[in-house]
């Protein structure tokens, strides 16, 4: 029986589920896969790379997981292509029984009040992106020079990670892979409020506990609550007997309201009822009209009282992800998602042979890591049902070859692997057990020597 063949465009957590999932040994079924994974980076694993937080550790051990995956002969790691531009994404159809779409959904969403195009206010995803280590945004992308407050607009637990990477001493980031110039700004940062705002009141905040908690846990960090912000209304009790983790996050936002201040040297305000009117300043932020809300006799979110300035020079939003179209993919525009049922893309309406979506792109940026597994398996559960169909379809030119036509050389796991080891080698000369290679130029140097 010949194989069947299905690229996977994205080797994010998402991408990497549907290659295990297509490869792992199932009863019964003896159709034998091939998996071609691509990625525009020339490393894997998305998000869990370069967006995860550097100082969560044990979370960033499932790339020894999704590695495993990468290293099964019958999956093969394409980095460094572009689908879409290196590759159309017609090609891949016609060149692979099945097209698995896992591209994520990271663009951030807009905040639309004026003054948010100022220099000076940026996305938290920019920020992430920045001390992750992300090819794409240069070690000098960020300015933290004259930043004494910075606000963090959302309460997820986005906004956590940026919060606390802003606030947390720098020692603490010299364990993780975050890269030296990198560092060496955080270092330099003279930040010593941090202000978050939330729009809606603590029980509607979306951080989970853990996350929450390691903000009381910071060295030389003093994390300021107002108890006012924390008054529950009827509708709110009723909201918090439903979902009754978040009364995990109110016990300790309670215990921080009544903490006295130690009089550390930083300190973390959380904001509830109160949301960025505009941004305001001269060429660049200088400060933020910050307005109270409350709920209105409808429900809906409403203005408490004329806005109030809060000096700040820094501004970082975090009030949720999107997903952008790939030329070629159909995309709802209202969800930013890829129309599917069952995991099978839908072009109008209609469910399409051999292509598939998982991950973000597929069911919106929401649910933790574990959540893109159990979606994969679903999407692969699927897949291998039309096998037989999907088998029987000619294929088209491979497209590994278009990109040889083109001069694209991808970037192979053992590449990948040359960039992993060198991660170590420049950590370990450092003292650490790894720093991020985070240009474009030396990442593909260290690939392809
Ligand atoms: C800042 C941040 C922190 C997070 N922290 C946690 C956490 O602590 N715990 C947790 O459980 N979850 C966390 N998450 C959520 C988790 O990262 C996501 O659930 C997960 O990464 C989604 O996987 P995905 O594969 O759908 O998307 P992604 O991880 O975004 O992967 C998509 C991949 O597609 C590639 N790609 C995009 N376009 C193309 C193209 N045209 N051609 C080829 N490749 C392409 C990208 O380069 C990327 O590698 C966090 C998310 C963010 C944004």
């Amino acid at each position: 029986m010949s194989a069947l063949r299905v690229a996977v465009v994205g080797a994010g957590p998402a991408g990497m589920y549907v290659a295990d999932a297509l490869v792992l040994p199932r009863e019964g079924s003896a159709v034998p896969v091939q998996v071609d994974v691509y990625d525009r980076l020339p490393t894997p694993f998305g998000l869990l790379r370069y967006g995860v937080a550097p100082d969560h550790p044990k979370m960033k051990m499932l790339t020894r997981a999704l590695q495993r995956t990468l290293d099964d002969p019958r999956v093969r790691f394409l980095g460094g292509v572009q689908v879409g531009t290196d590759v159309t994404v017609d090609e891949l159809r016609a060149g692979y029984h099945a097209v698995a779409y896992s591209f994520g959904a990271s663009t951030d969403r807009r905040l639309g009040v004026p003054g948010e195009d100022l220099p000076g206010s940026r996305s938290a995803t920019s920020f992430v992106t920045w001390y992750s280590g992300h090819p794409d945004a240069p070690a000098d992308d960020v300015d933290l020079s004259g930043v004494r407050t910075a606000v963090v607009v959302g309460v997820g637990n986005v906004a956590v990670d940026v919060a606390r990477v802003l606030s947390r001493p720098v020692a603490d980031l010299r364990v993780t892979d975050v890269p030296e110039p990198v560092l060496d700004r955080l270092a330099a940062s003279a930040v010593a409020d941090v202000h978050v705002l939330g729009r809606r009141g603590p029980v509607q905040a979306k951080f989970t506990v853990k996350e929450l908690r390691e903000l009381g846990e910071l060295e030389g960090v003093d994390v300021v609550v107002d108890p006012a912000d924390l008054v529950l209304s009827a509708a709110d009790e009723a909201e918090l007997a439903e979902h009754p983790a978040v009364g995990r996050n109110l016990e300790l936002l309670r215990e921080w309201s009544q903490r006295p201040l130690t009089g550390a040297p930083r300190r973390l305000h959380l904001h509830f009822w109160s949301r960025p009117a505009a941004l305001e300043g001269d060429g660049r932020v200088e400060r933020v009209l910050v307005e109270r809300t409350r709920l209105d006799g409808d429900g809906r979110l409403v203005a408490a009282g004329a806005p109030s300035p809060l000096p700040a020079e820094l501004v970082l939003r975090s009030v949720g992800y999107r997903g952008t179209g790939l030329d070629g993919v159909p995309l709802d525009p209202a969800t930013c998602t890829v129309p599917a049922r069952d995991g099978r893309v839908l072009r109008d309406g209609a469910v399409s042979p051999g292509e598939y979506v998982a991950g973000w792109i597929g069911r919106g940026p929401v649910g933790v890591l574990g959540t893109n597994r159990s979606d994969a398996e679903g999407v692969v559960e699927g897949l291998l049902a039309d096998a037989p169909a999907l088998l029987a379809r000619p294929l088209g030119p491979d497209p590994v070859a278009l990109l040889a036509q083109r001069g694209v050389t991808p970037v192979d796991a053992e590449g990948w692997g040359r960039i992993d080891a060198g991660e170590v080698a420049r950590g370990q000369a450092l003292g650490r057990a790894r720093t991020k290679i985070a240009t474009w130029d030396d990442l593909l140097a260290t690939a392809r020597s």
